[in-house]
């Protein structure tokens, strides 16, 4: 058996699996509230682990309970490249009556281990911890060549104003690296050639656009003619929600087009802007998440989300918001965007609605062949035989965009069983019965202790 594999090895039994339960236990639940998180819980217990292994933290805070603990070695060659492990402490909040164990209580069942921050992402913190502290301990007083470090934060959860956001623009000569591991991906899809997991190489851009509209208040009684804020900002839900987006096949959708697709056809059709509705269409039939991954990765999407008006049900509404979450393709400018939106309302709508961005972060990708992508993919080819690695980019953020617009290659990956398929991934994160199975946790141990090894052999 492949020793990675070993659940009954002692630094997996021992060490990790307790480090990480007690990570899930200590609940530093993030409600978006700057007095939630209280993360410091888990800063002690991780402040703990590396103390006793006599490795020395910094921790900094941007507000009380919610700590950041960074450790980082020296490399012994200043020209060499440095590689950072990231992980949040935070997790969602969690509605326990829904659950079918208590989320907090980290309870190992079914050769699984429950709670909320199994997947997001506390199998990664934990294995990144451990696998910092064996790596270390492996290199000897030899060291590396380039600077490894660890770094785990606050507030991943809500913007990150009290984590990366913090860091990145107070602490950048702490903080800094020229590559980094953090989540999400490492899942796998079945395919007609075998298993093929992702490696995450960027996020789109986030775009939070408020849509507001004025009308004249009136008796609901007698609509006739009247001038009603509810039908403006409806028809400005609809009309973008319909919007046809262009079609962007970048390189990295062409990759998950590939993975996606059944048969020849399909792959062309998925490929063309013609053919592309067909082949989604089909891709949904089988895998409503894969849909929807390959639709966000190959065109700009716009979510109406939240519609806020009205005073009373007898009253033509005078005022009308619409909040919309849209998510850019690489190269979007905000005026660019703006103007795709007015083209989307249409010339009347536009002058019946105030639109603006009130919140925007780019687009951002790193390169797909890097040493450190090789590194990656021959662990994970080592672990998996019969598996393909593909590149990916998701629609949602991590608190690697804050790095990646540094120009750190930032990539979100780790190494799990192929138990843990993107489905099962998408329906447990921020979901009920977060779990997540031994095996795969035992995988990731691995792949982040050799990793280092790897990166600079
Ligand atoms: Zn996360």
């Amino acid at each position: 058996m492949d020793p990675r594999r070993d659940l009954e090895r002692p630094i997996f039994r021992e060490v990790f699996l307790p480090l990480y339960r007690q990570l899930i236990q200590n609940a530093c639940v993030n409600t978006g509230d700057a007095d939630s998180g209280h993360e410091d819980r888990s800063i002690e217990v991780l402040r703990g682990f590396f103390e006793a292994r006599g490795l020395p933290c910094q921790v900094f805070h941007a507000r009380p309970g919610r700590g950041n603990l960074l450790v980082r070695v020296k490399g012994t060659d200043p020209s060499a490249k440095s590689l950072m492990f990231m992980g949040h402490l935070d997790v969602v909040p969690a509605s326990a009556a829904d659950w079918s164990v208590d989320p907090f209580a980290a309870e190992v069942k079914e050769n699984q281990v429950w709670g909320r921050g199994a997947i997001d992402m506390l199998c990664w913190t934990a294995a990144q911890a451990v696998g910092f502290a064996e790596a270390v301990l492996a290199a000897g007083p030899k060291g590396f060549a380039g600077d490894l470090a660890f770094l785990a934060l606050a507030d991943e959860e809500a913007s990150g104003r009290w984590g990366a956001q913090h860091l990145v623009a107070h602490h950048w000569e702490s903080v800094k690296a020229d590559f980094m591991v953090t989540e999400l991906g490492g899942f796998f899809v079945p395919t007609v050639r075998g298993p093929v997991a992702f490696c995450n190489l960027g996020e789109k851009g986030v775009a939070w656009v408020k849509l507001s509209a004025r009308g004249t208040p009136g008796h609901g009684s007698t609509p006739y003619r009247s001038d009603n804020a509810v039908l403006k900002v409806s028809e400005a839900a609809l009309r973008l929600a319909r919007w046809k987006f262009p079609f962007r096949g970048s390189r990295v959708y062409r990759s998950m087009a590939r993975t996606a697709a059944r048969t020849w056809l399909e792959r062309c059709a998925l490929n063309l802007k013609p053919g592309q509705r067909w082949g989604l269409s089909r891709v949904f039939a089988r895998n409503q998440g894969l849909a929807r991954f390959l639709h966000t990765a190959s065109r700009t999407t716009a979510s109406p989300n939240v519609v806020r008006s009205g005073q009373k049900v007898n009253i033509v509404a005078d005022r009308a918001e619409l909040l919309v979450d849209v998510r850019c393709v690489p190269g979007t400018t905000k005026q660019a965007l703006l103007s795709e939106l007015r083209r989307a309302l249409g010339r009347r709508l536009c002058s019946e609605v105030v639109l603006e961005i009130t919140d925007w972060f780019p687009a951002n990708q790193s390169d797909a062949r890097t040493p450190l992508k090789v590194a990656i993919e021959s662990l994970f080819l080592e672990a998996h035989p019969d598996s393909q690695l593909a590149d990916m980019v998701i629609g949602g953020v991590t608190d690697g965009r804050f790095w990646r617009e540094k120009g750190t290659t930032v990539y979100g990956f780790s190494l799990f069983s192929q138990q843990l398929t993107m489905d099962a991934f998408a329906a447990r994160i921020h979901g009920i019965d977060e779990r997540l199975d031994l095996e795969s946790l035992s995988l990731g141990l691995a792949f982040f202790s050799e990793l280092p090894l790897r990166f600079w052999r």
